[in-house]
């Protein structure tokens, strides 16, 4: 089979731009062997790989990637690693499947926190909170006390902020309140990933710039690629949104393109007029219409909107030099004491959705598995559902696997035009009904 749509790196990630440069591992240049092969290194392929080390010390695993790590959307992302659903939901069933959420979040943050504490990954790796915020007092009515309600019927420790006393924890006088929850890691995306990359056991090789142009399923798994062929009797396979070009969920997943700009670096000056704690992550009451934002160790500001359907993974330069015009304006309005500050990297990154919020994880053929549709929380899900791809693979038991299990898998999609129209009319809905959070 044939894969038709490859990664393509735009070169725009502005979290990789601010590290200092990394060589690259060699892409791979002959035919090579192994037990298991897991193509895609985002979260998913990173905690797939190590995994199965881990579970087979013994065994040869292959990580191959048509790009380099960190420049793919688990190195483009707002860098927060949430440890809770954003929205939780009252009833008896959606309390269960929250608190199977937050199991298997916390354990990818207990995972990752653990490698990052034992390689000294410099990523500026904190269990910092975060604030789920609303611009207004009827967003605080229709979003953050319904999710400060259902946080108590949790169990989970919360603070309700509003007026000035967020304003002198954030700085920025633009939000009526806040729920602040402490579970949240907030991190360099770019530098955890290659962090991860670069600490593999010895037991896996990473190729980097090799993408996988074809796949054969007959008498196990052969990969060609530019360079030379992969043969393993076993893969994972954690491509995300591009699993379909490999034959599994077709016309189930969803494609988005996402978009972000990091400021320059205030100055010292800039910073005392800001105010506020140093190191803090906004999530918006509507994630779609709203924006995240973050104060960077760094002192950067980083400024989250502008989601839309992207099938074809195609935003160009001109889009992103007009979102970043629309990425100032927002900054300078929530932030009037920092009229000077310009937005110095804007990106895009495709994320991959389903409609009815499931993963598509799991045993997918006889030999194969699949970590993939992270519905935009990649850093956790991803995470836990490479880690446990790999024990299904390797027959090693793990309870958490039948919470990842009853996420349910990823619903058919109409077929197009009808896909197209309705995502972008769901979008233009969500944009007007919530336009007081804008
Ligand atoms: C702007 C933005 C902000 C976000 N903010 C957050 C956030 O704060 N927190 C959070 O949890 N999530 C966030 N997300 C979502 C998160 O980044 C993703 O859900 C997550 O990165 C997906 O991880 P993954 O490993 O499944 O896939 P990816 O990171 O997409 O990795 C898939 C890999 O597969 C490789 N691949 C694909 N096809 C081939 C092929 N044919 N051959 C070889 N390799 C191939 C690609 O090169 C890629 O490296 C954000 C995303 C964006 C874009």
């Amino acid at each position: 089979m044939k894969i038709n749509h490859l990664p393509v790196d735009d070169r725009t990630n502005g979290w990789s731009a601010i590290l200092p440069p990394r060589s690259a591992n060699p892409a791979l240049a002959e035919d090579v062997n192994a037990d298991f092969v897991v193509v895609g290194a985002g979260y998913a392929g990173l905690a797939a790989a190590r995994r199965l080390a881990e579970n087979r010390p013994d065994q040869k695993i292959i990580l191959v990637d048509g790009g380099e790590a960190g420049e793919n959307a688990s190195g483009r992302n707002s860098g927060f690693a949430i440890d809770l659903p954003h929205n939780v939901g009252g009833d008896h069933d959606e309390l269960d499947g929250s608190r199977r959420f937050m199991d298997l979040a916390r354990m990818a943050i207990d995972y990752n926190e653990a490698l990052v504490q034992k390689h000294d990954i410099q990523c500026d790796w904190g269990r910092r909170g975060k604030y789920h915020t609303a611009v207004t007092p009827r967003g605080a009515f229709e979003c953050l006390q319904p999710f400060a309600k259902e946080l108590e019927a949790l169990g989970e420790p919360f603070r309700w902020v509003e007026g000035d006393d967020l304003q002198n924890e954030i700085g920025s006088p633009w939000f009526s309140a806040a729920v602040y929850t402490p579970g949240c890691v907030l991190m360099n995306p770019a530098a955890l990933c290659r962090g991860l990359a670069d600490t593999m056991p010895d037991n896996v090789t990473l190729f980097e710039n090799t993408p996988v142009t074809s796949v054969d399923y007959v008498n196990g798994i052969s990969l060609d690629t530019p360079g030379g062929s992969i043969r393993a009797p076993k893969m994972i396979l954690t491509v995300n949104g591009l699993a379909g070009q490999f034959g599994f969920y077709n016309n189930r997943l969803l494609t988005m393109a996402a978009h972000a700009s990091l400021s320059r670096q205030l100055t010292s000056d800039e910073r005392a007029a800001l105010g506020g704690v140093d190191d803090w992550g906004i999530t918006p009451a509507n994630a779609f219409v709203s924006i995240t934002m973050r104060l960077t160790r760094d002192h950067r500001i980083l400024i989250r909107q502008n989601i839309h359907y992207a099938p074809n993974r195609d935003c160009t330069d001109a889009d992103r030099a007009r979102i970043r015009q629309d990425h100032q304006r927002m900054f300078l309005k929530r932030f009037p004491m920092l009229p000077n500050v310009t937005m110095e990297h804007t990106w895009t990154g495709y994320l991959c959705f389903s409609r009815n919020g499931s993963p598509g994880f799991g045993q997918v053929a006889p030999n194969v598995w699949s970590a993939v549709c992270q519905n935009a929380v990649g850093v956790t899900k991803g995470t836990a559902s490479g880690l446990l791809a790999a024990d299904q693979a390797t027959n090693v038991e793990n309870p958490l696997n039948s919470h990842m299990e009853s996420l349910g898998v990823p619903d058919l999609l109409p077929p197009q035009p009808f896909l197209g129209i309705g995502v972008r009319a769901r979008l233009l809905w969500e944009n007007w009904a919530n336009r007081h959070e804008h």
